[in-house]
């Protein structure tokens, strides 16, 4: 089986954006805007179509089995409004997400967006948490480490201001993806240097901080191949030599997914970092959707490069499946 742990819904029918959009519109007129959660209208069908000819489609031809699906992580936008628009806007995000699982189960299996929101408490996360994972059966969840969109002015992750989340998370046995927004600050480009900006940050925060080690059942998946993580895993370790931080404890917390998109970065991986902390993903239909010229393929299709790196068919195999599941325990129940 071929589990790909990292995908959101990029594809929704367009009432989903028009709602966004007039929501969005009404907290740039009145930043106390607290409107209501209303209704967006989707029909069963055009949650079919936006996903047949994509995520569906890609399956198929890629030869993958499931999807761990959340919601498009750009449009998160935490840093959008207030404490309500997040609220609203995530509570939509998730269920709509658990609609596409109801529709496709052998396919997806759902991951939370939280509603987050700057200088806000973390409650309502725990509180949306809770209610996706044990009322709607949600698996994981998404974690912006900076929800003010590339301004960085939030606590960092190791402060006391996320634990009541991180504590919630080991509590429901769930992992959390580490995984930005937008960028509403022009010096980071949102799916460049933002979001492989955040995976470095993220892995540096706990590994400076040993915050972890307080967490035994806290796990973390940093998205992206881990950013800049692998390719410096020497400075990362000296540094932890020369500071005396837990460089090889963390790994009980940190996995890192295959959203690298060439031959070379998925080989440096799975080189690099040890075989239990790599989990199997591709971001389809994400931040690069085109064809790579010099080899004639989608650059997100990850799985030719796993395919291609050196690994013994039982790691290859570990990567795919048994990683995964031991992440994502709650998998059990909703893998086909
Ligand atoms: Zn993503």
């Amino acid at each position: 089986m071929i589990i790909d742990c990292h995908g959101h819904y990029t594809t929704t029918p367009p009432p989903v954006g028009e709602w966004r959009d007039a929501q969005t519109a009404s907290v740039a007129a009145d930043p106390f805007h607290v409107g209501e959660k209303g209704v967006i209208a989707v029909s069963d069908d055009a949650i079919r179509e936006s996903l047949e000819g994509a995520q569906l489609k890609f399956q198929r031809e890629r030869g993958t089995d499931l999807t761990i699906f959340s919601p498009r992580a750009s449009w998160m936008g935490h840093h959008v409004g207030n404490e309500h628009t997040s609220r609203f806007w995530t509570e939509h995000q998730n269920e709509l997400v658990r609609r596409v699982c109801d529709l496709y189960p052998d396919n997806f299996a759902p991951v939370c967006q939280l509603p987050q929101s700057p200088g806000v408490a973390i409650d309502s996360s725990v509180r949306e948490l809770e209610r996706c994972v044990e009322e709607m059966g949600f698996i994981g969840c998404n974690v912006n480490p900076d929800p003010s969109g590339g301004h960085w002015n939030g606590p960092p992750l190791w402060d006391r201001y996320w634990w009541p989340l991180w504590e919630k998370m080991q509590e429901l046995d769930v992992p959390g993806m580490i995984h930005v927004s937008t960028s509403c600050n022009e010096h980071f480009f949102t799916t460049g240097s933002h979001y492989l900006g955040a995976d470095t940050t993220a892995y540096v925060q706990a590994l400076t901080s040993g915050f972890m080690n307080d967490f035994p059942g806290l796990r973390w998946v940093i998205p992206h191949g881990g950013g800049a993580v692998p390719y410096h895993w020497g400075r990362f370790k000296g540094m932890a030599q020369d500071k005396g931080w837990d460089f090889d404890g963390l790994l009980d917390h940190i996995w890192f997914d295959t959203c690298v998109y060439h031959q070379p970065g998925i080989d440096l991986l799975v080189d690099v970092v040890p075989n239990d902390n790599i989990l199997f993903a591709s971001e389809m239909v994400g931040a690069v959707r085109g064809i790579d010229p010099d080899t004639g393929n989608h650059y997100d299709d990850t799985k030719r490069y796993v395919e291609g790196a050196a690994l013994s068919a039982e790691d290859r195999s570990s990567i795919y499946d048994a990683n995964i599941r031991r992440v994502y325990p709650r998998l059990g129940g909703t893998a086909a």
